[in-house]
């Protein structure tokens, strides 16, 4: 790949080993699972920063030659959706297509590139319900009232991935509403791979009675029967690495099941704001369609790449201001830059390429990436207000910003890419 080391590649922090190491896929083409949305709200910055981190990931593994098969996957049915619809006094289907519908315009207002598969846990009940009995013939699971439950006895790795103390995993789950005093369970952190159906709630049959899958399974099942059984790179937000994906492994690799289930994890961080992480439990929202009110989706985009994927961080009206302004320097070197009295200077553009390679490939490294775009901006302006073009410097800006980074520089609206996709999509949902 021009100017890009290929020698040494992607390296990538990989939560389950808790190292940074090089990103080895089992073959071609890369498998990728995103946990996707509950959608029973509207999009808030935490999942921006989470879908727009995946997408810079993909847009480089892209980038460096590999192709991909991505499955995100839509959680739409849950207690959050049931207890959504009974307050609104909706159908809970309604609820979840209005708001799928909406996550669907946002990830194309912020150019984020679609999954090739957007499958939905109601489709999947049979494929659900043959997991859990494969988990039940296997000795890991076990039948209570209607109630299946995993067992994580069954399973001497589970915590390995979180790596948090039984304890600190108890209030974890029943922060997420699982019920670590339910009698039926035989250890307080075994948890529901189905669930009986509930007064006014929705059922599917099953050989334990009309229910509902657990939230766990749903996943696993879903990444088993969309990439053929073993996952390269599983991603999602850092609060999903206990219980869900803990628990995604658990039911995927107990008692012979295909190991390793994934071979990568990758987890973007929470943001926070007002001190807090940003959930709707704590009535701290920050909604992206609030945001950009005032900023453009470039703006937005680089506020999110300002941070590591890694680091927590909080949000800030004045830092978002910056990154608006960021934006703005970068489109004015593109359009200047393609002034016809401009005089041209041959320039290389291989260093920039390779310092934004370096700073990707060190476990993406947004922020350095950012700043070797922002330099290249400055030197543009100051060439072009002296009446010269860099040569290739533009077509080299609209490369690395705009289809790596996902910025649409002077270019009006979403890539056509990003909306074809997500149009195909959002027609099943409609
Ligand atoms: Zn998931």
């Amino acid at each position: 790949m021009d100017g890009i080391d290929g020698e040494r590649g992607l390296r990538l922090y990989d939560t389950l080993r808790g190292l940074v190491v090089p990103f080895e896929p089992a073959g071609k083409p890369v498998k990728v699972y995103a946990c996707g949305i509950t959608p029973y709200d509207s999009t808030h910055l935490g999942h921006a920063f989470t879908y727009v981190m995946i997408d810079v990931l993909l847009r480089w593994l892209r980038r460096r030659g590999h192709e991909l098969r991505y499955v995100q996957n839509l959680t739409d049915i849950d207690d959050s959706i049931l207890r959504a619809a009974r307050e609104r006094d909706e159908d809970w289907r309604e609820l979840g297509l209005r708001w799928t519908v909406r996550y669907v315009e946002d990830m194309q207002i912020l150019n984020v590139l679609a999954p090739d598969l957007f499958p939905r846990a109601t489709e999947a009940i049979p494929e659900i319900v043959a997991s859990v009995e494969r988990l039940l013939a296997d000795g890991c699971a076990y039948e209570r009232e209607g109630n299946v439950y995993f067992s994580v006895a069954a399973f001497s790795g589970y915590g390995r991935l979180s790596k948090l103390p039984r304890e600190e995993m108890a209030e974890v789950s029943a922060r997420r509403g699982a019920d670590p005093n339910d009698p039926r369970k035989r250890d307080p952190l075994d948890f529901l791979l189905w669930q009986r159906q509930g007064e006014d709630e929705p059922g599917w049959s099953s050989p334990w009675g009309s229910g509902r899958p657990g939230w766990h399974i749903e996943c696993s099942t879903m990444a088993g029967r969309d990439l053929d059984g073993s996952v390269d790179l599983h991603a999602g937000g850092a609060d999903l690495a206990y219980p869900h994906h803990e628990s995604e492994i658990a039911q995927a690799e107990c008692a012979g099941g295909s190991a390793p289930f994934a071979r990568h994890w990758f987890h973007a961080a929470m943001v926070r704001h007002e001190g807090e992480k940003i959930s709707k439990s704590l009535g701290n929202l920050v909604m992206v369609r609030d945001l950009l009110e005032k900023v453009s989706p470039d703006g937005l985009r680089l506020e999110l790449l300002d941070h590591h994927y890694r680091s927590s961080w909080q949000f800030s009206a004045d830092s978002l201001a910056r990154s608006e302004d960021l934006a703005g320097k970068l489109r004015s070197a593109v359009s200047e830059h393609e002034r016809s009295d401009l005089g041209t200077e041959p320039w290389d553009p291989e260093p920039d390429r390779c310092a934004f390679a370096r700073a990707l490939d060190d476990d993406l490294q947004t922020p350095r990436a950012v700043a070797v775009l922002s330099d290249l901006a400055d030197r543009m302006l100051l060439a072009s207000r002296g009446g010269r073009r860099l040569s290739g410097a533009g077509d080299l800006m609209r490369d690395l910003g705009g289809r790596v980074l996902g910025l649409r520089l002077t270019q009006p609206g979403p890539d056509e890419e990003v909306t074809r996709i997500w149009v195909g999509h959002r027609a099943r949902f409609t």
